[in-house]
């Protein structure tokens, strides 16, 4: 099995992508386009080829082209457009040459155990990426100017992140300690009456496609915020989707990113619950006694432009979801004009105290 995959056009045999817009591989060369299906029967045959006897499965993990350095964190490859080695992350799946620009793709990263069941493919290119990002930095006055000067625009990357995700049953039973309160006066008094409740709830709750991202590189609560993604367009995994983006295998497996999806499901089945209770004046849980039974895992790869950037020693990262277009990232603020601001504000209310003092 080649250590490293390319799509090479049969017109021209350059490397084609996956195009985003078109939905379709294309070739930026000649610009001859290719169903993603056509490409499925080339796959088969690589597969086939993956499924040597299992005996010696060792040796084929370890192949010769594959040379880690000491700590095995880094593994170079060979391109097989110009030669040149190409050094990455053990995780890496899917990158391009950083001398001829060609995608490359890691088929053992991706066959086998490690191969996703679904993909939802890119849906929005780096040029809208890029609009999403000025217009994110737009309007806020608050940004140093060398921040919005310095950045790097062209470092915005589109990857394919590592999910897990969980489909679940969740059986649960939830008491909450409910008040209501009234009040009147009458001549000589004033009167609070306070009512307490003991409210119940029971029920069932289905999940489906929890996701938690198996990335240690990725931030939680930075995938989180780009939430949701349309899984129905979520398709069978194919690694043609990847030609032109990065890729990284999970590294972190399936039950090391479960407690984080639990937790996530028991917070929703709370919020759903207390949903249900309203008319009081204040509603807190008491006890909830919540049995989650697991069902499905999906390994999919989600599309996300990110974008890294250092500003004063600090790094920025910025994240799209490449299928909605939600962005997120936080923005360095400059004291400077943030002082400035707060002087503006501070003497508009002072005019304003002046003004009323005048009318008076
Ligand atoms: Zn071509
Ligand atoms: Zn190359």
């Amino acid at each position: 099995m080649a250590d490293v995959l390319e799509y090479k056009c049969p017109c021209c045999a350059g490397a084609i992508t996956f195009d985003s817009q078109a939905q379709k591989m294309k070739c930026p060369y000649c610009d001859t386009e290719f169903e993603i299906e056509s490409l499925k029967e080339f796959e088969e045959e690589r597969m086939e080829e993956d499924h040597d006897p299992q005996w010696d499965g060792e040796n084929v993990w370890q192949t010769q082209e594959e040379l880690e350095d000491e700590d095995g964190t880094l593994v170079s490859y060979t391109c097989e457009s110009c030669g040149g080695e190409i050094v990455a992350d053990r995780n890496m799946a899917a990158s391009s040459c950083p001398f001829c620009a060609n995608p490359v793709i890691i088929p053992r990263k991706l066959s086998g155990a490690l191969r996703p069941d679904l993909v939802i493919p890119f849906k929005l290119d780096a040029k809208q990426a890029k609009e999403q990002l000025r217009s994110h930095l737009k309007g806020k006055v608050l940004l140093p100017s060398l921040f919005r000067s310095e950045n790097r625009l062209e470092e915005i990357r589109g990857v394919y992140v590592p999910f897990w995700l969980y489909d679940c049953d969740a059986r649960a039973e939830l008491r909450c300690r409910a008040t209501r309160v009234r009040c009147w006066n009458t001549d000589d008094y004033s009167y609070t009456e306070t009512r307490h409740y003991l409210v119940s709830r029971g029920g069932e709750l289905g999940f489906d496609f929890v996701p938690v991202d198996g990335s240690t590189k990725m931030d939680d609560a930075l995938m989180q915020s780009i939430e949701p993604f349309d899984y129905t367009e979520a398709v069978d995994f194919q690694t043609a989707y990847l030609a032109g983006y990065l890729a990284d295998k999970y590294d972190q497996s399936a039950a090391e990113c479960a407690p984080c999806a639990n937790a996530r499901m028991r917070q929703s089945t709370v919020d759903s619950f207390m949903r249900t209770i309203s008319g009081y004046a204040t509603c807190i849980p008491e006890h909830t006694d919540i049995r989650l039974k697991q069902g499905k895992i999906t390994y999919a790869l989600l599309p996300v432009w990110v974008l890294h950037t250092r500003y004063r020693g600090k790094l920025y990262t910025f994240a799209m979801n490449g299928q909605t277009g939600k962005f997120v990232g936080n923005l360095p603020v400059d004291k400077g004009k943030a002082a400035i601001a707060a002087a503006g504000s501070f003497a508009a209310a002072a005019a304003l105290a002046f003004l009323v003092t005048m009318l008076f």
